[in-house]
């Protein structure tokens, strides 16, 4: 089997990947980055980005993925499609297995494997996937103007959709399954206050129902009590908005996570518990999610990725 050996291989083809990869070009790191299954990451998603600086027009999600693509191809990064099946981070250089049989050696990696939204668990999620169900209201909102839509959620992304959505939709329904929403203060009295949003606390959804595309939610009001009671709604679109979980599952017999699977940084760095492995973007932020703060943090990874070799 052929080894190739790299100073800096990047795993991940989001922003933050991208960025990574564009500094670690122009320090000749000559770096090797491998996009997963969804080149472009959760960006290529979403229809239009409004707040990546530098674009007061805003631009479309899957260009400026592109640009990023281009500007770090521009500077020569190797950029590669493929998936992260297995790694060994006990000795440098470290060894990194693509698609089962490709082996690399490299002296840093960084590690932008992002994170995907989470699903109830549902098999009618699956059943109704792209018929009804979706986890992004702004790549999909569109298709139900003037219609009825659920959000699952009582986060600030549950209640962000929920606002977005009510601007397109006729009606929307807010499942919550606390009798409280965890949302700031700000995002929670919008919610409550706009008039087609009708929120259904202490509800669990149970099943989704249609002949071939969603056309109800199955639901339960104080789910496993005495006063367990179910009921239907009628909807066109049911959106999750129940968190995102980090893409780490490969990396977790070597780097140290915390307790929701995010990689835990060192200090005010982007170093993980093992020197010479470094983590930018989403797999390392459970709170700021943004493009920005992902391409910002993949800037610092190679800047932390060249500074090492310079050391060591
Ligand atoms: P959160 O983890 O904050 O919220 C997830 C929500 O989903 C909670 O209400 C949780 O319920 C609910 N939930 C989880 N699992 C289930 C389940 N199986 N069934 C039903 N409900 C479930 O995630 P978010 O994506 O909302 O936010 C992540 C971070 O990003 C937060 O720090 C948030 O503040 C930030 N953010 C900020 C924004 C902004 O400032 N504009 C916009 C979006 C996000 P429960 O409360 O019962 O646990």
């Amino acid at each position: 089997m052929n080894t190739i050996n790299t100073k800096c291989l990047i795993i991940g083809g989001g922003p933050a990947g991208f960025t990574a990869a564009i500094y670690a070009s122009r320090a000749n790191l000559q770096p090797i980055l491998f996009e997963g299954i969804q080149p472009g990451g959760q960006l290529t998603t979403t229809t239009e980005v409004e707040n990546f600086p530098g674009y007061p027009e805003g631009i479309s999600g899957p260009l400026l993925m592109e640009d990023l693509r281009a500007q770090a191809k521009k500077y020569g990064a190797d950029i590669r499609s493929g998936q992260v099946t297995k790694v060994d981070f006990s000795n440098r250089p470290f060894t990194v297995t693509i698609d089962g049989d490709k082996v690399f050696s490299a002296e840093t990696v960084i590690i932008a494997t992002g994170a995907s939204a989470r699903y109830l668990g549902l098999p009618d999620e699956q059943k109704y996937m792209g018929m009804g169900v979706s986890a992004c209201a702004t790549c999909d909102g569109f298709f139900y103007r003037k219609k009825t839509v659920a959000v699952v959620g009582g986060g600030d992304t549950a209640c962000e959709e929920a606002l977005y959505l009510s601007s397109l939709a006729n009606k929307v329904y807010l499942i919550v399954r606390k009798d409280h929403l965890r949302a700031s203060k700000v995002m929670q009295r919008r919610v409550l206050e706009k008039e087609n949003i009708t929120v259904l606390f202490n509800t669990n959804t149970v099943g989704l129902f249609g002949e071939e595309v969603v056309e109800g939610a199955k639901l339960v009001e104080h789910l496993g009590t005495e006063r367990e009671q179910h009921f239907e709604i009628a909807i066109d679109g049911f959106f999750l908005a129940i968190g995102h979980t980090p893409n780490t599952a490969v990396f977790k017999p070597y780097i140290e996570l915390d307790e929701a699977g995010f990689i835990k940084l060192q200090g005010n760095t982007t170093a993980t518990n093992i020197e010479g492995v470094f983590a930018a973007g989403d797999v390392a932020d459970p709170r700021y999610r943004q493009a920005v703060s992902a391409a910002g943090t993949g800037c610092r990874a190679a800047i932390d990725a060249e500074r090492f070799i310079l050391e060591h």
